[in-house]
């Protein structure tokens, strides 16, 4: 047991030593801290002995809740035979078993979806070059069929996952012959990590602009951001059109594009902005009628969050690379794959002085403890039946969420399965934002943790993503607590 001396210690040579993601250490440094020291289901205990509900799955990663037993079994199974080893060169166990049960699970789940004719979609008619490509194998998950997302590529984090799929576009077009294709478009908001590469497709200008000198450059597509359309026009009267401002820019430019990166349904970090239905599966079909490659990141939305294992499988898409992490772990372990399709994968196929190797791997690849806790996870995805148990917490939340959106002070609700943001406005009428300054996201949270909940706001957006397994009397619990806490910041009582 830890003697509060002890408790002191650690908040002390935490703030010596620790320098925090995405903190102003000034704040830090003038606040209590709150320290973890253990969890159970949905819950995170500090050293004081106060718990606390984790409302935003441990920033999106929690999926199954904290020491699942068959999580916390699988691991210590793998940790009896051998913690990590290599990709580069070698393979392991765990690394093989999870890439087919990955492939398996995404065929599955996308295997309603459009089935692309892989020699046929991905063309390199416009090139003057003839491709040059051998016989795909005759795996049974080549060739398209079950999803056509058939490769995987290990890394460890989400922004790796979304390099690795912004490298492997840009390299695929350079393999097949086809000269040019040296950008991105990207959407506004964007979100898809911290590297360079993929700060240079986000599109939030808090987190990116200042990196603008170092940044490659894109092509920006507007959000769908319909409660505050950068087109000023009003849904369903606009008939989605974002979609004829994406398709203007691919008619122009698509021979300088190697690939479209997009989060599917749901632009995560960029404030919860939920897309209009039929965005997404509009913005494929753009991709296939300018013939270029699209990259679904997938990283936030994946893993049943948006109700669906991905969310692409809401609009019948196939992407040509998906970006996986956060929950593939069930938010044990740091672990990534970028799944791609035999087409791409051949591309790269060659005599070594070809040169046409993938130059990209990661020291902890295809780590097997991440991979075996991976595994177990997608074992609780059907033997616990997790997404078939969604509906009920879904449609509370979403009567919450209707509910919550009478507020004085909330200007708008959106949700995408388990997935959810609430606005807040100074002014309803106008839309008027809180000034960023004022921090009201924030002082929402603080509310929030002195009731026993944890959240973290993205500016004026409150954000809900509990764990899947979360029992509906703590989603209650933790939605009360979060409408208390607005109502508590916004209109001052205390
Ligand atoms: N893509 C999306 C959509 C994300 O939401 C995130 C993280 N929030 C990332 C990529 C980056 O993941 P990581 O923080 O693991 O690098």
């Amino acid at each position: 047991m830890t003697i509060p001396d002890d408790n002191r210690r650690l908040e002390e040579i935490d703030k010596r030593y620790i320098w925090h993601p995405f903190t102003q250490m000034k704040d830090w440094l003038d606040e209590k801290p709150i320290v973890i020291a253990e969890g159970r289901d949905c819950f995170l205990k500090d050293i004081y002995g106060r718990w606390y509900l984790d409302g935003v799955s441990s920033i999106w990663v929690n999926v199954f809740g904290h020491k699942k037993k068959a999580i916390d079994r699988a691991i210590k199974r793998q940790l009896g035979k051998v913690a990590h080893s290599t990709l580069l060169g070698l393979s392991n166990v765990p690394a093989i078993n999870l890439a087919e049960k990955l492939v398996q699970t995404v065929g599955k789940s996308l295997q309603k979806s459009e089935v692309r004719n892989q020699k046929s979609e991905i063309k390199t008619k416009n090139s003057k070059q003839k491709t040059q490509k051998s016989n795909p194998p005759s795996h049974p998950f080549a060739k398209g069929g079950m999803g056509g997302l058939c490769k995987v590529f290990y890394s460890d984090n989400g922004s790796t996952a979304v390099e690795i799929a912004l490298k492997m576009a840009f390299q695929y077009w350079k393999h097949t012959g086809v000269k040019g294709r040296n950008t991105f478009i990207s959407l506004s908001n964007a979100y898809h990590g911290d590297t360079i590469g993929a700060v240079s497709v986000g599109g939030i200008d808090m987190f990116h602009e200042a990196f603008g000198p170092l940044l490659f450059k894109t092509y920006r597509t507007p959000s769908p951001y319909c409660y505050r359309c950068e087109l000023g026009r009003r849904y369903p009267d606009c008939r989605i059109a974002c979609l004829g401002k994406m398709e203007s820019i691919l008619k122009a430019h698509a021979h300088k594009i190697a690939a479209l990166i997009i989060e599917p349904l749901m632009q995560g970090a960029g404030g919860m902005i939920a897309s209009p239905p039929a965005y997404l599966k509009g913005t494929r079909d753009l991709c296939h009628k300018y013939n270029i490659l699209m990259i679904a990141d997938e990283v936030a939305t994946g893993f049943g969050r948006t109700g669906k294992m991905f969310a692409c499988e809401h609009e019948d898409v196939v992407p040509d690379f998906l970006c996986l992490s956060k929950g593939i772990t069930g938010g044990y372990m740091p672990l990534a794959a970028t799944l791609t399709t035999e087409e791409v994968y051949h591309a790269f196929l060659g005599e070594f002085k070809d040169v046409k190797t993938f130059f990209h791997g990661h020291s902890y690849t295809g780590n097997p403890l991440a991979c075996a806790a991976a595994l177990a996870c997608l074992d609780l995805f059907e033997k616990e039946r997790i997404l078939e148990g969604l509906s009920g917490k879904i449609a509370l939340l979403e009567a919450w969420l209707k509910d919550t959106s009478l507020l004085k002070h909330v200007g708008d609700v959106r949700n995408a399965g388990l997935m959810a943001g609430v606005e807040l406005v100074r002014n309803k009428r106008t839309k008027e934002p809180y000034d960023w300054k004022e921090k009201m996201g924030w002082q929402v949270a603080r509310h929030a943790r002195e009731k026993g909940v944890l959240i973290r706001p993205l500016g004026n957006v409150i954000v809900i993503m509990p764990p899947l397994s979360i029992s509906e009397q703590n989603l209650e619990q933790l939605l009360k607590v979060i409408k208390e806490s607005i109502t508590d910041a916004t209109e001052g009582r205390k």
